[in-house]
């Protein structure tokens, strides 16, 4: 791959507190290799447009967004959940009718689609918390990771980073009723026998260098998930944390999404999920714990003293009336907070990100509880951190060259201060997505999928 050379209005630099205007970023081989901003000036000036060679990019370029978690297969069921009342559980059920049906080939149809439809939101890598292994009576396939390679292949085509974060799930409840109905195809029997599978779909995609394509720069990586305290018994737990932590890969981890877990758990271990994960040796600086919505205040304390990071997934959590999580103190403790999608409900992380402000200020009833460029740490940074790509989203040299540009001359944004962006932008206004140093999308278009033409017809797929 050559050179290539692109000239942003506006950038959002490493550790500055609001954009910089008139940026020249250079690209080799997908890394960043310059970063140059040319004129110090707080609006862009004419001055540079001798720049001919150089894309330019209007609006405020951001580094790549990272979705930190997602469950492809639920973005069928967006729209089709509110006819009623109901809860979590209630929900569950239905989400549970769209993943009996899935195939390899259907599941690849819709979670390309989905992927894509994040590349269109900005997203240049995603987490997938994949437990779907197996076929619907629990029969593995032929290839016992057909679901998970089906996943590679879908990010592959969407051209976007993909976390595969394999999931053990082997009981139905905290106290191990075993699995029945439609959670069989999530089931291994054991954690020794999940690990055996995952080993073999991580040493697929590490020999083919995680991007199924020769002579790639690596874009898959493969991590372990825990689904949570309900779904892997406590002496297993450190089966599946020795795993990641033998293969340096992310732990991620579903905690006390709902207080019936909490109360769950300490029914039968005396203790919450957090103290339990923690004492089986599954919370550290390569775990990220998913959604945290409810925990005590030691549980807070023990995420950040073990270096834990969480997951926040705020539209998911309104949508199933989970609660709002404790995010200022969990950041307060020292907490590394990222951001998911999750069940797909909406796909933008605009709106995940001004999210998390935006519940402190109805929890408090105060305003400023997360400065712009922490919601941009929580998008970016932190949540490629949290898939295990240390070496993503910064706008700086040796960073992969992913860029997220937002327009700021739409309906929503036009007006507003580029620092104000993540207060007004939607995944809409994203008009140029760059993964890797390749363009994936330009002028809102993603460059290979239709995307909703694809969505329609892999969601007719499945609910049909
Ligand atoms: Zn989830």
């Amino acid at each position: 791959m050559t050179g290539t050379r692109w000239l942003a209005e506006y950038a959002w630099l490493p550790d500055r507190a609001e954009p910089t205007a008139d940026v020249l970023i250079e690209a080799e081989d997908g890394r960043i290799t310059a970063v140059t901003p040319l004129t110090g000036a707080g609006t862009p000036t004419a001055g540079v447009e001798v720049l001919g060679d150089a894309t330019r990019l209007p609006g405020l370029t951001l580094p790549g967004l990272a979705n930190a978690h997602s469950h492809a297969f639920h973005r069928a069921l967006r729209g089709r959940t509110h006819g009623g009342r109901g809860d979590f559980w209630t929900w569950r059920n239905v989400m549970y009718d769209v993943a009996a049906r899935l195939d390899p080939d259907s599941y690849l149809a819709l979670a390309r689609a989905a992927y894509a439809e994040m590349a269109l939101a900005g997203i240049t890598c995603v987490g997938e918390f994949h437990y779907l292994h197996h076929g619907p009576d629990g029969t593995p396939y032929a290839d016992p990771n057909a679901m998970g390679a089906a996943l590679v292949e879908a990010a592959t085509q969407a051209g976007i980073r993909l976390t595969l974060l394999d999931t053990c799930y082997l009981t139905a409840t905290v106290d191990g009723e075993p699995l029945t109905g439609p959670q069989r195809r999530f089931g291994d029997g054991d954690a020794l026998r999940w690990a055996d599978r995952a080993s073999a779909l991580a040493d697929t995609v590490e020999r083919t260098g995680g991007t199924g394509r020769a002579g790639e720069t690596r874009r898959v990586l493969v991590g372990a998930a825990v689904h949570s305290v309900r779904a892997v018994p406590a002496e297993q737990l450190a089966t599946v944390a020795g795993w990641a932590d033998r293969r340096g890969a992310p732990l991620h981890v579903h905690l006390s999404e709902q207080p019936a877990e909490n109360d769950a758990c300490r029914a039968a271990h005396g203790r919450t999920p957090a103290r339990l994960l923690a004492d089986h040796g599954v919370l550290g600086p390569g775990t990220v714990a998913v959604h945290a919505t409810h925990p005590t205040s030691a549980d807070v304390t023990l995420l950040g003293d073990t270096g834990t990071g969480v997951c926040l997934c705020p539209t998911t959590e309104r949508d199933l009336a989970d609660g709002i999580g404790p995010a200022r103190r969990l950041a307060e403790a020292g907490v590394a907070l990222s951001l998911g999608s999750d069940s797909h409900a909406v796909i933008d992380l605009f709106e995940e990100a001004r999210a998390v402000e935006l519940d402190e200020r109805l929890r408090t009833r105060q305003r400023g509880h997360f400065a712009p460029a922490e919601l941009l740490a929580a998008a970016t940074v932190a949540g490629h951190a949290a898939l295990g790509w240390g070496d993503a989203g910064r706008l700086s040299v040796g960073n992969r060259a992913d860029l997220v540009t937002v327009r700021l001359d739409s309906a929503r944004t036009a007006g507003v201060p580029p620092v104000g962006a993540f207060f007004a932008a939607t995944a809409a206004d994203v008009t140029h997505v760059v993964v890797d140093g390749r363009t994936v999308v330009a002028d809102g278009r993603h460059l290979t999928v239709d995307v909703p033409a694809e969505l329609r017809h892999a969601i007719q797929e499945v609910t049909s």
